[in-house]
């Protein structure tokens, strides 16, 4: 098959940064050809990275690609696959980025069996900066933070792997480029958590520093440490020390995909309906009008203290507008005594993408707010003229202030502790005030989202909560 290489590098990014001799490029054209061999277009592709000098994979891979922090690569993948469920996710790591500070998502990778082709290049150092020992550096070899040779036990990263339950384990290393090829095809094709640990030179930083003069003698030491997984049962124990066994090690069909197994779960948990019998499917953009949102970009605040409750509310919001079909964002301030302390919940909304997750102070058009402290911080984003609903037992607003804006007084607390016995409801109260001020979202939508949202015993108190609120909005606006 002849591999078409030029299509998938940027190759105004070559030539690469790499040492000769490196193993990365090996790898780099290996990916390349299982994608190939795949069928995999570019553009269906994403391929994330960590830090370290098989980051840079991410560079001159001209696919989707996402150079992400150190030791994250898995978790930033993670979340791509869940937005992209059907387009493969390649995910390149170093031993140092996943094996010591990405260890974790490593493993919780595994047992979750996330469809990401999970690849460790594991050339035994931290080659990028200069040499330091990573934990599969192995016993005796010098390192710079191991000058007088390593005395740390190594970590088997395939053993790891299997241990923390990942239905796809593989071996190769990059001068057996028949096997790389064929193993990292097999974990393509694998749907779940297809990991591969390549074992790979690094000549600059650990051959030539422990006593390998050129990139050749580092190769002989990579050729010399796999083990075909057949031949390797038939080694004693001390045949294998330092050695590793190449080739697929584990391989299980049929166990559920975590995206599928996610996406069942909350099928049917729409699925239920909660006694309400409003329960359902979320609204595509398409099929939604949105008639009642006139605006292109809404932007509303609600504040109080923490631990309140009452910041909940701005989350809920969130959702049923994406509910309704409107792109929305929600971000949160809190100050650093998070119970006690002023906080703010700050949701956008609008039909067009949101690049940007905060509220633009001065633009704010609805805040409502049932803590004065937080009402004298965050009140200065919303625009003049636009509207702040505040429980007047709890916020004092100045003559100037309802000169700039318009007061609506609601003593929400009030009618939490009154009318519903529980002052957790105030924040669904708050909730049925902002939708019959601002009509952002319909009321069935909302109700929607509270139901999924807050827990199954409190639903009928924060339908019932909710309804107070319009209520109390109403008669308000109407005086
Ligand atoms: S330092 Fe090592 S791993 Fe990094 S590019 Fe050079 S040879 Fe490759």
């Amino acid at each position: 098959m002849a591999y078409n290489y030029d299509s998938k590098l940027r190759k105004e990014r070559l030539p690469t940064q790499w040492c000769p001799g490196c193993g990365n490029g090996i790898v780099l054209n290996a990916i390349i050809r299982a994608m190939d061999t795949m069928g995999w277009k570019k553009e269906d592709v994403c391929l994330v990275s960590g830090i370290g000098c098989s980051g840079r994979m991410s560079s001159y891979m001209d696919c989707f690609t996402f150079h992400s922090t150190h030791g994250r690569p898995v978790a930033y993948a993670t979340g791509i696959k869940f937005a992209e469920p059907e387009k493969p996710v390649i995910v390149v790591s170093g031993d140092g980025d996943g094996l010591a500070i990405g260890l974790s998502h490593f493993l919780h990778g595994c047992r979750r069996n996330i469809d990401l082709k999970y690849i460790i290049i594991n050339n035994f150092i931290y080659g990028l900066t200069n040499s330091q020992a990573s934990p599969t550096t192995p016993l005796g070899m010098w390192a710079v933070t191991q000058p007088f040779g390593n005395i740390e036990n190594t970590f088997d990263a395939c053993d790891l792997a299997i241990a923390a339950k990942a239905t796809f384990v593989a071996r190769s290393t990059t001068l057996d480029l028949l096997r790389l090829e064929k193993v990292l095809t097999a974990a393509f094709q694998h749907k779940g958590f297809s990991f591969v640990e390549i074992l790979s030179g690094c000549p600059v930083n650990f051959g030539r520093k422990n006593d390998m003069g050129a990139p050749k003698e580092m190769d002989d030491w990579i050729g010399s440490i796999g083990v075909p997984s057949a031949r390797w049962q038939t080694l004693s124990e001390e045949e294998k020390e330092g050695k590793f066994p190449v080739g697929i090690l584990k391989q299980t069909a049929g166990a559920k995909e975590y995206c599928e197994k996610y996406s069942e779960h909350v099928k049917k948990i729409r699925e239920e309906d909660h006694g309400t019998g409003i329960f359902c499917e979320t609204i595509a953009p398409e099929d939604q009008e949105n008639e009642e949102c006139d605006s292109v970009k809404r932007q509303f605040r609600f504040t109080g203290v923490g631990g309140q409750g009452i910041i909940s509310a701005g989350e809920i919001l969130c959702e049923a507008m994406i509910r309704s079909g409107l792109h929305s964002a929600t971000s949160l301030a809190m100050n650093s005594q998070v119970r006690g302390g002023p906080t703010s919940r700050d949701v956008l909304c609008d039909k067009k993408e949101i690049n940007y997750p905060y509220a633009i102070n001065g633009e704010i058009e609805f805040m409502l707010s049932v803590a004065d402290s937080s009402y004298q911080i965050y009140k200065k984003g919303v625009t003049p003229g636009g509207i702040i609903v505040i429980d007047p037992n709890l916020v004092h607003a100045s003559s100037d202030d309802r000169k700039t804006w318009k007061i609506l007084e609601i003593p929400i607390v009030e009618i939490a502790k009154k009318e519903i016995g529980n002052i957790a409801a105030q924040s669904s109260i708050a909730l049925g005030i902002a939708v019959s001020i601002t009509k952002c979202v319909k009321e069935e939508i909302l109700l929607q989202s509270i139901t999924e949202m807050v827990p199954k015993k409190s639903i009928p108190a924060n339908i019932k909560a909710f309804k107070l609120g319009i209520e109390y909005a109403e008669r308000v606006l109407k005086e």
